[in-house]
């Protein structure tokens, strides 16, 4: 596969920084952001790269040169004007025969190359783009993407009030077709994000690959100076999804928000008190944060999977709104008596199993939290550290203990947190 990074931008919100060398070029723990890059390129076997420049396109080419010292193979391509992230793309159409990867020169990356390429093979879409949630989703451009992560919406911003999205937003990295190039016009300026995708993505498909790995544009000085201290604490490889994370499960209804029996209406969903600044913590921490609940309503035909949907956009838009996100939404559709036993519905493991595989999760230093036995159980069942909280249903009237109790979420998640793992 080749790779084409995009290394034209002038880089003006950085301003002095940025007046003698291209944003590409600026330092990560000591090293050009292009220069790691092209180091995770080489480590997933991609060698042929080829670097799209324009703003101070010298000290890119002369830096680099062909390559060879870094192990790859570079050809560049100056655009005369700048063309957009996609306009540059059909002046090198002729070296773009077979699918490739792109990367903007400003963004700090660590990611399994190799699973992102499988992904993109397996479905075989015009174009893959890598989605992650953001703590800033009510100012951001926002994509839909349906079970098969099959992309059927683009919400740009702004987005008004009791408008309720997924939390999900493009990052900027793709992995492509050739056959994409089709739809840019030569010497037209044009935006993948803006102009192209949300023209095509009806008739063609594109795919959303979601991920939680290390994946941040360093276009402001504040950004820059953090994903430095991110770099330097070992945080950006730390998230690369070869290696296992700690992941904090939480229950939905009487721990993330009001109890109501048998909740179908969006509109009856309020986040308790305490959870924004509980997911927020966890969030600024390394743990993932991931929701696992049983919606039986759906078995029983009280609540269309659709309706389950716009409640969960509610559930994210509410946490965006303070900064906070989860990074994965699990539920079980299922009941009994409704049809035939599953394997997912709490005390059942399989969505903590599912969780696992998509994550690459820590079993055995992540923790439940929940408010009812089914929580503490399946935390049990699954080899986890459970803490029960005082909210929803209180775990009250049960006879299996959780490790730990907590008077809400947010104390529950300060409890793992100031103690770190060694809470038992
Ligand atoms: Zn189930």
């Amino acid at each position: 596969m080749i790779a084409v990074i995009l290394a034209g931008g002038f880089g003006t919100r950085l301003k002095e920084k940025t007046k003698n060398i291209p944003k590409p070029m600026l330092k990560i723990g000591g090293l050009p952001i292009l220069e790691r890059q092209i180091n995770l390129l080489k480590k997933y076997g991609v060698k042929e790269i080829i670097i799209l420049t324009h703003y101070l396109s010298e000290v890119i080419e002369k830096y680099f040169k062909d390559g060879g010292g870094f192990g790859v193979k570079i050809s560049y391509f100056k655009e005369k004007e700048p063309l957009g992230t996609a306009g540059g793309f059909k002046e090198i159409e002729n070296k773009l025969r077979d699918d490739f990867l792109i990367i903007y020169g400003d963004t700090m990356l660590n990611i399994d190359l190799s699973r992102l390429i499988a992904f993109h093979k397996k479905n075989n879409g015009l174009a893959t783009l890598v989605l992650h949630p953001t703590d800033h989703p009510y100012d951001s451009d926002l994509v839909e993407i349906d079970k098969n992560q099959r992309i059927i919406a683009f919400h740009p911003k702004p987005h008004f009030k009791n408008q309720y999205f997924r939390n999900l937003v493009n990052t900027a990295v793709y992995a492509m077709s050739p056959k994409i190039l089709r739809y840019i016009e030569k010497g037209v300026k044009a935006d993948f994000g803006k102009n192209i995708f949300p023209k095509i993505f009806k008739k063609e498909a594109l795919y959303g690959y979601r991920t939680a790995e290390y994946i941040r544009d360093v276009g402001t000085p504040a950004r820059l100076l953090e994903v430095n201290r991110d770099y330097k604490s070992g945080k950006t490889e730390r998230l690369n999804i070869k290696n296992k994370r700690a992941a904090i499960f939480i229950d939905r209804d009487g721990t993330i928000n009001r109890h109501v029996d048998q909740l179908c209406k969006f509109e009856d969903f309020h986040l308790l008190k305490e959870t924004a600044e509980a997911v927020g913590r966890i969030n600024d921490s390394e743990f993932l944060a991931i929701a696992i609940t049983n919606q039986p309503i759906v078995a029983m035909g009280l609540c269309s999977i659709e309706k389950l949907g716009q409640i969960h956009n509610k559930m994210e838009t509410l946490l965006g709104k303070k900064e906070a996100k989860l990074d994965g939404i699990y539920f079980c559709p299922h009941h009994p008596d409704y049809g035939e036993k599953c394997n997912c519905r709490k005390p059942e493991i399989g969505l903590v199993k599912m969780a696992e595989k998509d994550f690459n999760i820590d079993l055995e230093k992540s923790y439940f939290i929940g408010d009812s036995w089914r929580d503490i159980l399946c935390g049990k069942n699954a080899g986890l550290t459970t803490i029960g909280v005082r909210t929803g249903r209180g775990c009250r009237g049960i006879n299996i203990k959780p490790d730990y109790f907590a008077k809400d979420l947010l104390a529950a998640v300060n409890l793992i947190i100031n103690k770190k793992h060694g809470i038992k």
